[in-house]
């Protein structure tokens, strides 16, 4: 039997945030589809203008009754075309520094206004994507954490995506290994 995997960046990255920062109705709601890999999550954090300086994002949300309404585009979303879902970052705000006006927000992938593009590498493969948002409704509900302070969130996401936490020990257990094998070299050229 085939079996399809998790989608990593909900188990890894968007089940994290949420069980750091989500409403007790998002984990409820969200949490066990991740975990029977009902929900595949894809990342939306990446823009054309916006990579490494990310606190330049520009995909706008405008607040507009109980929904905010999206426009933008984000760029190099890893399995944006398998994903039902994405965590994203939009800008809710412009009157502050840059970090203080973005939010973490939560997006069904078909929600109308979203258009997924393929972006094929040179090995052929397809698994990066650009996203294109116009006028995407997005409920309030779907906000982690605060209106405006999504920079923490994201930087509490980085933690579970950059080596921290979850990943730290299986990383420390390969660095290890590492050592052993770099001593054993050492040892038999020192021998031979
Ligand atoms: C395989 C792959 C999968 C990805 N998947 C996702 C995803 O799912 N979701 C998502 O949101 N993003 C994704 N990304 C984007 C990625 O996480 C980075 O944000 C993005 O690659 C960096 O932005 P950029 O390509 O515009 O590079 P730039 O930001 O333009 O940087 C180009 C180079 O300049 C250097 N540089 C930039 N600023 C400075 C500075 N101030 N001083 C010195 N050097 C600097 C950088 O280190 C880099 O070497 C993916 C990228 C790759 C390669």
């Amino acid at each position: 039997m085939r079996r399809t995997p998790l989608s990593p960046m909900g188990l890894g990255m968007c089940g994290p945030v949420l069980i750091g920062y989500g409403t007790p109705e998002q984990k409820a709601y969200y949490l066990p589809c991740i975990l029977s890999g009902e929900d595949f999550w894809c990342q939306g954090y990446s823009e054309p203008g916006s990579g490494s300086g990310l606190a330049s994002l520009q995909m706008s949300a405008r607040e507009d009754g109980d929904d905010f309404v999206c426009n933008g585009q984000k760029i190099w979303t890893t399995h944006a075309n398998y994903a039902n879902r994405i965590f994203n970052l939009v800008r809710t705000s412009k009157e502050d520094i840059p970090q203080r006006g973005i939010t973490f927000v939560l997006i069904d992938m078909d929600t109308p206004g979203v258009k997924v593009e393929p972006l094929v590498m040179l090995s052929r493969e397809h698994i990066q994507n650009q996203i294109f948002f116009t006028d995407v409704r997005v409920p309030k509900k779907n906000v982690v954490g605060k209106v405006g302070e999504g920079w923490t969130v994201a930087k509490y996401l980085m933690q579970f995506e950059r080596g921290g936490h979850a990943y730290a020990p299986g990383l420390h257990t390969r660095l290890d290994r590492i050592r052993r094998m770099a001593a054993r070299e050492a040892a038999t050229a020192a021998g031979a």
